[in-house]
């Protein structure tokens, strides 16, 4: 028995929205046998845009049951069946959580009418439930209203079952029950493709745009961790539901795959990696030239686009090390903005000796100091190989950094074992440097067992 349900509601999205009206078709597989339809009083306000897509307003529902005072009636109604719906994660979601507060539990098995179209009838402009009555011919009265709607899934699934020639349905509900987990419009095929590894994935949309870029160890269960938690909240039905295409790639270590993970989310900024999308605050050392042709020095913060010599955690931290350099190369002060421009060295009592200050030393000359000074930062900085597992046992994976600047990775075929620094580097593909990266190699090397880190 199916039970062919549609609900409407008060929002798109189960948390802080509530049902307003539900209808329920028992179907044996050839004939309705038996309809439940109630309005429902969500106990709280319809918003008007709600109203006017489905004609429901709050004065309807006031003398409406409340979802406690139906819930047992929803539950024994459809007892035993299979619950059926178009987009089934969103009515189920809905009523399971409607359950939920009401600390009842709510268990079915689930049929999608949108995943089971895609299936039996591929190829159509739409699987919208209005598109699709529209494309098979299926007559739908009163649109956006819980027994018009449910009433056309009822056509819908009598067609689907009718037209099943591979017998779809009747491997998605024993085959696996992970099918209806999966968002209502990713092809299973895909799903079923990913690979068992460390790697990158991505999510696209409809258009194919990259909507969400992660990392794994194991990509598949990393993916299958996505679509089974609760989907309850609007952001994460949101995401589900623009989930079109899934795309992959393998990386061998997931060393490799957070340094392309990182990249690939400065690269396509998808709307959904909003947790990493803040920029790290972090301090550097920066180098311009001055009006009068002087090289300054300056400590800031990092900016996206503006190439650091040396950074730091904080501004402290960074200053110290300016002042240090600043002593140790006979720099000015005021030039290294340590102190104020309109005070000289001598007063600020920072650096005493300061030629720029007392004795009007011109910029050539104080420029080969900075120069000094710059090349002795990028001695601070290390260069190094990491060596990790590649994709397959015939090579390996390489990240490089060269005085302190993060190269790209790459993968060298396994016979091919001691190299110089500069052989490795024809093996990768050049990357953008910047902090996050710097910092991801940075915490693996402390950790790391030594045998993977080359230093040059
Ligand atoms: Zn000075």
């Amino acid at each position: 028995m199916y039970a062919i349900v549609d609900i409407e509601t008060t929002g798109g999205y189960a948390s802080g929205n509530n049902i307003t009206e539900i209808a329920i078709f028992r179907f044996d597989g050839k004939k309705v046998v038996d309809c439940y339809h109630t309005l429902i009083n969500p106990e709280q306000r319809i918003p008007v845009f709600i109203t006017s897509l489905t004609g429901i307003t709050t004065e309807m529902v006031e003398a409406a049951p409340t979802f406690a005072e139906v819930a047992q009636d929803i539950l024994d109604f459809t007892e035993g069946c299979i619950f059926v719906a178009h987009n089934v994660n969103f009515d189920f979601t809905f009523l399971k959580q409607s359950f939920k507060s009401l600390d009842m539990s709510f268990e079915r098995k689930k049929l999608c009418t949108v995943r089971l179209s895609r299936k039996i009838f591929p190829q159509l402009p739409s699987y919208s439930l209005g598109n699709l009555c529209g494309s098979l011919n299926i007559e739908i009265t009163d649109r956006h209203r819980a027994k018009g709607d449910a009433g056309a899934t009822v056509k819908l699934l009598q067609l689907l079952l009718e037209h099943d020639k591979e017998q779809f349905i009747e491997k998605s509900l024993h085959k696996n029950s992970r099918e209806t987990l999966l968002p209502a419009h990713l092809p299973r095929e895909q799903f079923d493709a990913l690979p068992e590894e460390p790697g990158v994935y991505y999510f696209h949309d409809h258009k194919s745009k990259v909507i969400y870029v992660g990392k794994a160890i194991n990509i598949k269960k990393r993916v299958v961790s996505h679509f089974s938690g609760k989907q309850n909240s609007k952001q994460s039905q949101r995401f589900m539901n623009e989930i079109y295409s899934i795309s992959f790639e393998r990386c061998g270590s997931e060393l490799v795959a957070l340094l392309l993970e990182s990249h690939e989310i400065k690269k396509y900024w998808p709307a959904y990696n909003r947790s990493q999308k803040r920029v790290t605050k972090n301090y550097c050392i920066y180098q311009y030239t001055d009006q009068q042709g002087y090289a300054r020095l300056s400590v800031g913060l990092i900016q996206k686009f503006q190439q650091s010599l040396l950074s730091f955690r904080t501004a402290l931290e960074a200053r110290d090390f300016l002042l240090a350099s600043v002593h140790e190369h006979q720099l000015c002060g005021r030039l290294c903005g340590l102190h104020k421009t309109s005070v000289s060295c001598s007063d600020a009592l920072i650096v005493d000796r300061c030629k720029v200050c007392a004795q009007g030393e011109d910029a050539a000359r104080y420029n080969k100091k900075v120069a000094r000074a710059v090349h002795a930062f990028s001695e601070q900085q290390v260069t190094l190989a990491i060596k990790e597992k590649g994709r397959s046992n015939e090579e390996y994976s390489i990240v490089l950094m060269e005085s302190g600047k993060y190269l790209g990775y790459g993968f060298v075929p396994q016979e091919i074992q001691s190299t110089t620094f500069d052989e490795l580097k024809t093996y990768i593909h050049p990357y953008q440097d910047n902090q996050d990266v710097r910092r991801i190699i940075e915490s693996f090397t402390y950790t790391a067992d030594d045998s993977s880190v080359i230093y040059f």
